[in-house]
């Protein structure tokens, strides 16, 4: 399957997004950069070929882990095949520790933390916890289960099967970086209906673009050395730079 017939269709923030035929879309993954909200924006050298191929990586470990995906091929380096969706209105997230919007919005006042999580970056939240954001509205904000219903972006039935789905990704990815020097903190995935109606996972998944990582032997002795865009949004270290680190920590182990 060539890229020779791609119809460029629009661009994201990170990426760029092509028709490859009636049913299938080329992604296009730009070095772009960009963080709150699209406010603080960059690009930096190669950032599109590592995350390619990050996701490539994690799209094949789940697929073989029985998750359903929309990824089908990287053609090139920076380029994905995927199914086309009807994507799904909300953003899903799931956090092992404390960080990033979780706290802040402790913090404004706005939430209470789960049971047993200290508000602390960093602080493990026993057994995990899940948010939905809304997708296609000018800034993300997180939404409960009732609103999601109401707007029949979901039904029930489906919040429980993408929970579920999304705590299986959340095993999956952490069982596969247990021998590394890697912990993931948190992440975001997207989900999209099929034409037949079979919601599956969309976008990128386990990049770290898209979620949080820190390493390992740092965390054990109390510092949060970040291994994703945090580096960005922080102005503390070069994004490539920091890409690359994580990817070579993966292929050492994982790849
Ligand atoms: P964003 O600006 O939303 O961060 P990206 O630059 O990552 O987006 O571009 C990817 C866009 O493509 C997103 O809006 C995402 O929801 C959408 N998308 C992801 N997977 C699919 C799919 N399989 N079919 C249709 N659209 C998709
Ligand atoms: N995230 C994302 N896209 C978004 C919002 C969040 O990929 O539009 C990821 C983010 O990188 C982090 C996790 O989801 O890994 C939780 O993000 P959070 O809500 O803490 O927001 P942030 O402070 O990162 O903006």
């Amino acid at each position: 399957m060539g890229t020779e017939k791609r119809t460029y269709i629009s661009s994201g923030k990170a990426k760029d997004i092509y028709e490859n035929s009636n049913d299938t879309l080329i992604f296009e993954f730009t070095d772009r950069v960009t963080a709150f909200d699209g406010k603080k924006k960059s690009e930096y050298h190669d950032k599109g070929k590592i995350t390619c191929e990050i996701a490539e990586y994690w799209f094949k470990v789940l697929e073989n882990n029985g998750i359903p995906t929309h990824y089908i091929e990287c053609p090139t380096p920076t380029s994905m095949i995927v199914k086309k969706l009807d994507i799904v209105p909300v953003e899903v997230i799931w956090r092992n520790y404390v960080a990033g919007s979780l706290l802040r919005r402790y913090e404004a006042g706005d939430i209470v933390l789960p049971e047993g999580a200290e508000p602390k970056e960093g602080s493990p939240i026993p057994g995990g916890m899940i948010e939905f954001t809304t997708k296609f509205e000018a800034v993300d904000r997180p939404v409960n289960t009732d609103e999601i219903i109401s707007k029949e972006w979901l039904n029930e039935e489906e919040i429980k099967y993408l929970t579920d789905l999304t705590k299986r990704i959340n095993q999956i990815i952490s069982q596969e970086l247990a021998d590394s020097d890697i912990i993931l903190a948190d992440f975001k995935v997207e989900y999209g209906r099929t034409s037949n109606g079979e919601i599956i996972l969309a976008d990128e998944v386990g990049t770290p673009d898209g979620c949080r990582f820190w390493n390992k032997d740092d965390f054990e002795k109390g510092v949060i050395t970040s291994l994703d865009k945090d580096v960005f949004r922080k102005d503390s270290g070069d994004l490539t730079l920091t890409y690359r680190k994580l990817y070579n920590n993966l292929k050492k182990t994982n790849m």
